[in-house]
């Protein structure tokens, strides 16, 4: 199951966030929260197969080529979490402050196991980027990390 692991993260009788299911659609979305959590963090949350694939990215989305920001992917998320703002309450997963920085419609140019390439049509993003899986290492363990940057275009 696609939200298991997110549904399982979360009291919905204590947090406002949506419980969601799994959707399909013909126009792709794509989302920006900037969420004011233990550490402050932005999560770019991509519409695919029905769900939000999603990363967490310390740093925030880079909006000038050639900068690279490390990109943790976490669990998907429902599709109705794009609307989501709000405060996660105390002692729950996540708690802290939710805001959209950035929402808008989303091509997926590529879409491989360690390489991604999207379009977000946004206010704040507007231009192709890219995903890159990092391979496993000493600084970097597991098969989380991601580098996310603009795509470079001629
Ligand atoms: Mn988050």
């Amino acid at each position: 199951m696609a939200l298991e692991e997110y549904q399982k993260k979360r009291d919905f009788k204590k947090t406002s966030e949506p419980k969601g299911g799994v959707e399909k659609r013909d126009v792709k979305i794509f989302v920006v929260q900037r969420h004011d959590s233990r550490r402050l963090h932005y999560d770019l949350r991509l519409e695919r197969d029905g769900v939000l694939k999603s990363w967490a990215v310390p740093k925030g989305v880079p909006l000038d080529v050639g900068v690279k920001r490390m990109a943790v992917k976490t669990e998907d998320h429902p599709l109705g979490y794009a609307g989501f703002e709000g405060t996660i309450p105390k002692g729950e997963y996540g708690a802290g402050s939710v805001k959209i920085w950035d929402k808008g419609t989303l091509e997926i140019n590529k879409w491989g196991d360690d390489e991604i390439v999207f379009t977000p049509h946004g206010e704040k993003i507007n231009s192709p980027y890219v995903l890159i899986k990092m391979k496993s290492s000493a600084r970097f363990p597991g098969e989380n990390n991601w580098l996310l940057f603009r795509k470079k275009i001629r």
